[in-house]
């Protein structure tokens, strides 16, 4: 099991320093995020311009170490912008988290050559992409993946098809898991992870139509004979390919639970609002204790996955393992999001099925957040077999 070793070793912004980024990124979210964000989620429009302005803040090297360029910022702050961002838009922290998973492999896996090559292009966001794994007939079960690398010179060969991928249209280069020995046993024995940019033979299939999450794209990857050089191997050696991957799902799952803060927080900002201006029986529907009743548990449930969320994120800054505290986060603030998002559908009303209204999207957004970096079936079971371990008879 790779360890939870923070990638570089940037000293973290003092309190002052962290408080002027977050006050910037909220006039930014405020300024820039705010007005457009209804009209592209509901027409579901990639926000070049919000990209342009995320690159611009050095969003996409947020957690790249500075000496590639990045801004080599902690998970806790990391995950701070996130839950401020998501609070507001869920999805857009998805284009920069994707790739920064990408890149977080590359870092901290990669060859010097490969980090040199790589790393301050993805810092740049001059070069954006994301992490592709799931494949039709596997999602959670990574190991039953089907895409194959067979060896041909100094290149690899590459055949099959990757679905889901997160800014899979967008993006121009993908952190690619693969069969490099598709006999091999255990499986993962055989698996690698390749760094792969689009060219001849990569193509996109279908964009899905979803739910939520829209403005981001999610998109099916088809590999047809598609040639990469053998340098572009994570780590130069074969096998390895599956840790690799799952080693960065720690910071995934500490930026998923904050994107579940940011839902949760969001949905009771909204539903607090709402609830003091909407009025029956001549009062505000705040004053009924119905209402209070759901208000009382929204604003537990937020701070709760709020510090479950803070106390994975500073163990994985101290460079301690914390699959179990990142596992919980992300159990518990998910779940969180959609309690919290649909309990504030029950605040709004019939307004809540109004487009005319935030709200919706909350709900439609939420969701995603039990599925994505491991489903919460999973991570119950990632957590009761550490908390056993920890707990032997
Ligand atoms: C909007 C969106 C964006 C995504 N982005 C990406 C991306 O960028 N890159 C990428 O690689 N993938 C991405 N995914 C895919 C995502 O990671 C998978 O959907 C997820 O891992 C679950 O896999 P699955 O859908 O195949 O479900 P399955 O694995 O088929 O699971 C179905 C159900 O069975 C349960 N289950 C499965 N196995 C077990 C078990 N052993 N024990 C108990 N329960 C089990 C699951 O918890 C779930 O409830 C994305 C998905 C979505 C919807």
């Amino acid at each position: 099991m790779a360890t939870a070793a923070a990638p570089t070793a940037t000293p973290p912004m003092d309190a002052a320093e962290e408080q002027a980024l977050l006050d910037a990124i909220q006039k930014w979210v405020d300024r820039e995020v705010r007005p457009v964000v209804m009209h592209h989620d509901h027409n579901d429009i990639w926000p070049a311009e919000l990209v342009a302005q995320m690159t611009d803040m050095g969003l996409f090297g947020a957690t790249i170490g500075q000496e590639y360029g990045g801004l080599g910022l902690s998970a806790v702050t990391y995950a701070k912008i996130v839950a401020l961002i998501a609070s507001h838009w869920m999805a857009i922290t998805g284009i920069f988290n994707s790739h920064l998973i990408m890149a977080l492999a590359v870092e901290r896996f990669g060859t010097p050559a490969q980090k040199a090559k790589w790393l301050p292009k993805f810092a740049s966001g001059e070069i954006r992409g994301g992490l592709a794994l799931t494949e039709p007939n596997a999602g959670t079960d990574l190991q039953a993946i089907r895409m194959t690398a067979v060896r041909d010179g100094d290149h690899y060969v590459v055949n099959g098809t990757k679905t889901w991928i997160s800014n899979g249209i967008e993006g121009s280069c993908f952190a690619l898991l693969v069969k490099t020995d598709p006999k091999a046993e255990p499986r993962y024995k055989g698996m690698s992870l390749l760094i792969a940019p689009r060219g001849p033979g990569f193509t996109v299939g279908k964009k899905f139509a979803k739910l939520g999450y829209k403005g981001i794209d999610s998109a099916e990857l088809i590999f047809d004979n598609y040639r990469v050089p053998v340098d572009n191997l994570i780590g130069g050696i074969e096998g390895q390919g599956f840790f690799q991957a799952t080693g960065g799902l720690e910071l995934g799952r500490i930026n998923v639970a904050a994107r579940g803060v940011g839902l949760a927080e969001g949905a009771l900002r909204l539903a607090t609002a709402y609830a003091q201006v909407r009025e029956t029986m001549g009062k505000p529907i705040a004053e009924h204790q119905a209402i209070q009743l759901y208000l009382g548990e929204m604003v537990t449930r937020a701070r709760a996955a709020r510090l479950l969320t803070f106390d994975a994120a500073e163990a994985y800054d101290r460079g301690e393992r914390c699959d179990m505290q990142a596992g919980m986060a992300k159990y518990f603030a998910s779940e969180a999001a959609v309690e919290n998002s649909q309990t504030a559908m029950r605040i709004f009303g019939g307004y809540s099925y109004s487009k005319e209204y935030e709200i919706e999207r909350y709900y439609r957004d939420a969701m995603l957040m039990c599925i994505g970096e491991g489903t919460n079936e999973m991570q119950r079971m990632i957590i009761a077999r550490q908390w056993l371990k920890q707990n032997p008879a």
